[in-house]
């Protein structure tokens, strides 16, 4: 993908250029956002911006730009770039400051930095096709604002590269006394008994957007019980079905935890009612 946007204008990637003096670069003080976008049209447009918005509020970083701009931009970018089936990624930091100090500066701008990556065909509710996802668990050691979509991603990433190190796709994470927060980069989701269940928003985990989108379309358009409550780990090593959910892989099926098979190590049947919906309802929101 060539065509970037920073500052203001387009440019071919290769002269997108931002200062080593960047907070975004020194501090990981920023804020980003990733979006999904199929021949042009945007999964969860608003709600991803009105995060990207929250998060912005959260850092104090004034950028100015409202819903109504990033779409003019976001149109403009995925124009650019072919409008085939795009991550749209979004990126707010601080600015660029004159020295490396950790108060916030005042007046400086915001760098504002916008790009997109070919992603894959709209994901299939396939139980023979669709992805089958290992993971391990480990003890949640991230900061105590996962609520906000920092860049700043070194814990996410370090737990990530857990499962990586071992051909795995996934660390699910648990709190102090146990309890599911999330995924490196997804939200988890188990089944038991065909009640759907995931934890509660918290400072613990991301408010994901594929969350909360799937969170609406069970509740409106299928007769399954679906519950946010603490999920413990023993719930999750006996869960019939385990699943990540995020904007690039919609709802992930889960076979194997710890090595020990999910279910019958096959994407399950609550699996592919929701993944179905999900697809049939995506857009709605
Ligand atoms: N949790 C974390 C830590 C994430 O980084 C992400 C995004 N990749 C998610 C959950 C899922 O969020 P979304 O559904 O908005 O992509």
């Amino acid at each position: 993908m060539s065509v970037v946007y920073l500052n203001g204008q387009f440019m071919p990637a290769s002269e997108a250029k931002i200062s080593p003096m960047d907070r975004g670069f020194l501090f990981g003080d920023g804020i980003y956002e990733v979006i999904p976008s199929y021949g042009g049209r945007c999964v969860g447009f608003t709600s991803h911006i009105k995060r990207l918005q929250q998060g912005l509020a959260a850092l104090e970083i004034h950028c100015g730009l409202t819903e109504q701009d990033w779409q003019e931009l976001v149109q403009q970018l995925m124009m650019q770039n072919g409008a085939g089936n795009l991550g749209i990624y979004l990126h707010v930091s601080r600015g660029t400051d004159t020295k490396r100090a950790h108060a916030y500066p005042k007046d400086i701008s915001p760098t504002i930095f916008a790009y997109c990556f070919e992603i894959a065909e709209e994901p299939d509710a396939n139980i023979d096709t669709a992805p089958r996802y290992k993971v391990i668990t480990a003890p949640d050691l991230r900061w105590q604002r996962c609520h906000i979509k920092s860049t700043a991603l070194l814990g996410n990433v370090m737990h990530h590269q857990q499962a990586a190190a071992l051909g795995l796709n996934e660390c699910i994470l648990f709190d102090e006394h146990d309890f599911l927060t999330e995924g490196s980069s997804t939200n988890v989701f188990i089944v038991k008994d065909s009640v759907v269940v995931t934890p509660p928003l918290s400072h613990k985990i991301l408010p994901g957007i594929t969350r909360q989108l799937l969170l609406s379309i069970l509740r409106q358009h299928s007769t399954l019980k679906v519950e946010e409550r603490p999920v413990s780990k023993n719930e999750v090593l006996a869960a019939d079905e385990v699943w990540l959910t995020s904007s690039s892989k919609e709802v992930a099926a889960v076979i194997e935890v710890n090595g020990h098979a999910i279910g019958n190590a096959k994407p399950g049947a609550v699996w592919l009612q929701a993944q179905q919906l999900f697809g049939q309802y995506k857009y709605n929101y």
